[in-house]
């Protein structure tokens, strides 16, 4: 089955960081309300490890208030995101 759920990210904030091994926690919002906790590696290239869905509202995808591993399937479409938007440029920055 083809999902039609398109992640749109609206805001990125760095919550944790290890500069020295290059591993960063993101917090990110997007366009329907729903918030992810993404792990990511810089080194060699900014990579992201792995992400999952706060457990604050709904999930947009199958609608479970509670854990749900559908954010998985959308990891390509937060990357792009977060690369060509430079959404991790301006969080590591803040
Ligand atoms: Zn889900």
């Amino acid at each position: 089955m083809k999902m039609s759920y398109r992640p749109k990210i609206t805001s990125v904030t760095k919550a944790s960081s290890n500069d020295k091994v290059g591993l960063y926690e993101f917090i990110i919002k997007t366009a329907d309300g729903t918030q992810c906790r993404a792990f990511y590696s810089r080194n060699p290239e900014w990579k992201m490890t792995n992400i999952s869905r706060l457990l604050k509202t709904p999930c947009p995808v199958c609608r479970k208030d509670f854990i749900c591993k559908c954010m998985e399937a959308y990891t390509a479409d937060f990357e792009d995101q977060m690369i060509g938007d430079q959404w991790i440029e301006k969080a590591i920055a803040e």
